[in-house]
C-alpha cells in the first residue's frame, strides 16, 4: 500500500486495526460498564445502517486496515448481526468479535463457517450469585456452556476477566478453568470509564502475586490476534496453561497504538480515554470516499500521545458501552 494511502497519526503510528461498535444495547447492566442509573440507549435511527457501515469498511480497507473486532454494547442482540459478519467478512476477512458469551451456543456452528478469526468472551466468575451481582443477569450457565463451545473450535478463543475486589478469590479458579479448556484468560484492570470504580479497583502487580503462590509464571512473548495485552505461560501440577494481562492504569501502551474506534453513531473517538470524538456520520451517508479519508486523517490528528487515565482521577462522559470496549 502506498505511503499516501495508509493512516497515521501526527505521532507516526500506522493505523491498522478498526474497534468498532455496532450497538449500545446490550442484554446485561455490568455495573462497570453500564453504571449510569437512567441512561438512553440511542435511538435506532441514529445507529449507521449495515449498508453504511459496509461503506466504511470497505473504505478503510483501502486505507490500510487489516482487521476488524466487533464490539458494543453486546453485538450478538443486533437483529441481522450473524448475516452481517458474513458480508464483513468479504470486505476485511481478519473479523474478532468480542462478546458477553450469552449467544455463543446457539450461533458458534454459523461463526466457523464464517470464518471468525478470534472470539474474546467475558467472564468475571464462577459464582452465579456473584455473576448476577456483577450483571444482573442470572446466565451464568448459559455463558459457560457458550465459553466451551467456542473454545471447542478452531475459532482462536480467549476469557476476558475485568479484575475487581469482588473477584480477587477467584483468580486462581478463573485460571484452572482456562487451563482446562485450554484457552488463554486475560486479566483486564478496570477503567474509570464514566463510572466510579475506585473502590473495586486492584492492580497488575496484586494479581500477579496472587497467581505466584500457586504457579510458575514465565514471560512470553506471545500473539493471539490483536489488543495490547501482555502474556506470560503459568504452571503447576498437572496444569499449564496461559494468562494475560490488559493494563491500562498500570502501564501505558499507548505507544504501539495502532487502533480506532468508532462508536455506533459513527463518532471516531481518538481515544478511549478522551471525549474527543469526530463524527463521520454525513461523510459515510454520502458515499464519498474522499471526504470520509479527510474527516477520519482530521480525527487522527486529534489523537493524543498518551492517554491520562488515573483511577483516581479520571471521568469520561460516555461509559463503556456507549464507547465500545
Ligand atoms: N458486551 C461485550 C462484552 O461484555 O464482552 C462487548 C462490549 S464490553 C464493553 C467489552 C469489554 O469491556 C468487556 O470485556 C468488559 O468487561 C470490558 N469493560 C467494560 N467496562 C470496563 C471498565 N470500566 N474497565 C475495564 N474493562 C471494562
Ligand atoms: Fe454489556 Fe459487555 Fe458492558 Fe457487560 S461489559 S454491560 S456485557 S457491554
Amino acid at each position: 500500500m502506498s505511503e499516501k494511502k495508509v493512516l497515521k497519526d501526527s505521532f507516526g503510528r500506522i493505523v491498522t486495526y478498526l474497534r468498532l461498535s455496532i450497538t449500545d444495547r446490550c442484554n446485561f447492566r455490568c455495573f462497570y460498564c453500564k453504571p449510569i442509573k437512567d441512561f438512553k440507549y440511542l435511538p435506532h435511527s441514529e445507529m449507521l445502517s449495515f449498508e453504511e457501515l459496509y461503506f466504511l469498511l470497505a473504505t478503510l480497507k483501502n486505507h490500510g486496515i487489516k482487521k476488524v473486532r466487533l464490539t458494543g454494547g453486546e453485538p450478538f442482540v443486533k437483529h441481522g448481526f450473524m448475516d452481517f459478519l458474513s458480508e464483513v467478512t468479504k470486505i476485511i476477512p481478519s473479523v474478532h468479535i468480542t462478546t458477553n458469551g450469552y449467544f455463543l451456543k446457539n450461533e458458534i456452528d454459523t461463526l466457523v463457517k464464517i470464518g471468525i478469526k478470534s472470539i474474546n468472551i467475558s467472564l468475571d466468575t464462577l459464582s452465579p450469585d456473584k455473576f448476577v451481582e456483577i450483571t444482573k443477569v442470572n446466565a451464568l450457565d448459559r455463558v459457560l456452556k457458550g465459553i466451551k463451545a467456542t473454545a471447542n473450535t478452531n475459532i482462536t478463543t480467549k476469557i476476558n476477566t475485568v479484575i475487581m475486589k469482588k473477584n480477587i478469590n477467584e483468580i486462581t479458579t478463573l485460571i484452572s478453568f482456562a487451563n482446562n479448556l485450554r484457552i488463554p484468560i486475560r486479566f483486564i484492570e478496570l477503567m474509570p470509564i464514566s463510572s466510579e470504580v475506585r473502590k473495586e479497583f486492584v492492580s497488575e502487580k496484586t494479581v500477579k502475586e496472587i497467581i505466584k503462590k500457586e504457579y510458575k509464571m514465565n514471560r512470553e512473548q506471545l500473539s493471539f490476534g490483536i489488543g495490547p495485552s501482555i502474556y506470560y505461560t503459568v504452571e503447576k501440577e498437572g496444569e499449564k496453561g496461559i494468562v494475560g494481562f490488559i493494563s491500562a492504569i498500570t502501564h501505558n501502551f499507548c505507544e504501539s497504538c495502532d487502533k480506532i474506534r468508532i462508536t455506533s453513531d459513527g463518532k471516531l473517538r481518538v481515544c478511549l480515554a478522551s471525549d474527543e470524538e469526530v463524527s463521520l456520520k454525513k461523510e459515510i451517508q454520502k458515499k464519498d470516499e474522499k471526504e470520509l479519508i479527510n474527516a477520519i486523517r482530521r480525527a487522527l490528528d486529534k489523537k493524543p500521545e498518551k492517554h491520562n487515565m488515573n483511577i483516581y482521577e479520571h471521568k469520561t462522559d460516555k461509559a463503556m458501552f456507549q464507547i465500545g470496549g
